[in-house]
């Protein structure tokens, strides 16, 4: 249930409301906005009856949320949200760009991209630490040692790092490296791991999993929301059809539909959604004519070699030129890169 407080309510009315709510038995969150202060209040009973709290002073509006998602929505709150780290803003009027190799390979390597990324102006570094692969013989990630040489070539460039979490035992250490915390697309439904990083403050970006709907993972937002952590930001990344000639199939139409939904930031991710770098930067362009918030693009200056995800790469060069392509088309639509 969303309630819309008056834009004149008093703190003593306001106080009033929420203590009628939680005898009613609702945990109740606040959401302030610029416009409207909106309190939700999860756990409404099929038979309740609205109007208990309609009457209330200071309450302009009641209303069911009849989506499954409530936080998530933007029934309850209406402004984007905007996602801090420092100053630095995700999901503002200026695009993120969230730039680096698929996994960290050696010390030398995540200092030359991260360089790069510098000199792109991208503000983020990726890189996988702890890499989900499909085959258990493949490349599986430095572990700490990645997360040191990662967290040290951002600091020298003074960049954020995002990097994947993978399991509950890892959230701790991976604290102590990265800005955000990356949940991968395999991992999107792993309930467990989203309770205990809804109980941490930092961000957390969440891919969409390979065969979810919208809804399944606005839902896996909800919980990280509700467990008390506001910082989430989502991330389309392709789903798999039955499509062949890309890795997987860019669902672009979600990002609008996303931001109709919900009030969360949605960056996009041209790069695992076709698997092949020729088709990154058209899709990369799409992405940002469609209203995305910001990109997350692989990048090598070896990528013949890469541990992973090599074939999905951009040079750094073909990266540059991007960016100034990215430019002009954020500026047909009033954003910046
Ligand atoms: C990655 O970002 O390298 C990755 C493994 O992504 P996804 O979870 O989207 O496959
Ligand atoms: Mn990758």
């Amino acid at each position: 249930m969303v309630i819309i407080l008056k834009h004149n309510a008093t703190d003593e009315q306001v106080e009033n409301i929420k203590s009628h709510l939680i005898n009613y038995g609702f945990q109740i969150h606040e959401s302030k906005g610029e416009q409207k202060t909106i309190l939700g209040a999860i756990g409404v009973k099929p038979n309740f009856d609205t109007r208990k709290v309609k009457i209330l002073e200071g309450v302009a509006e009641v209303y069911r949320v009849t989506a499954p998602y409530k936080l998530t929505s933007r029934d309850f709150k209406t402004d984007n949200t905007i996602i801090k780290i420092g100053d630095y803003e995700i999901g503002g009027n200026k695009l993120v760009m969230m730039t680096g190799p698929c996994s960290v390979e050696s010390e030398d390597q995540i200092y030359r991209l991260a360089k790069v990324v510098a000199e792109s102006g991208s503000k983020i570094l990726r890189g996988g630490a702890f890499k989900p692969r499909s085959s258990p013989y493949s490349f599986q990630g430095l572990g700490e040692e990645g997360l040191k040489f990662l967290r040290g070539a951002a600091d020298e460039n003074e960049l954020f790092v995002i990097t994947e979490v993978m399991q509950i035992s890892q959230i701790d250490l991976i604290e102590k490296y990265t800005d955000i915390f990356q949940l991968g697309a395999r991992n999107m439904q792993n309930f467990a791991l989203l309770k205990e990083l809804g109980n941490t403050q930092k961000p957390v970006m969440i891919k969409r999993g390979l065969s979810a709907t919208i809804e399944e993972w606005l839902m896996s937002a909800e919980y990280i929301l509700s467990a008390g952590n506001p910082n989430v930001i989502l991330c389309e990344r392709g789903i798999r059809t039955f499509e062949t000639y890309t890795r997987n199939t860019f669902d672009l139409s979600a990002i609008p539909i996303v931001h109709n939904r919900s009030h969360l930031p949605v960056i996009a991710d041209p790069s695992h959604a076709t698997g092949l770098r020729d088709q990154v930067p058209p899709m990369a362009r799409a992405a940002v004519a469609a209203g995305a918030d910001g990109l997350m693009i692989e990048i090598h200056d070896d990528p013949e070699n890469a541990l992973s995800d090599g074939p999905q790469a951009l040079l750094p060069a073909n990266f540059l030129t991007l960016v100034e392509e990215l430019k002009s088309i954020a500026k047909a639509i009033n954003r910046e890169v």
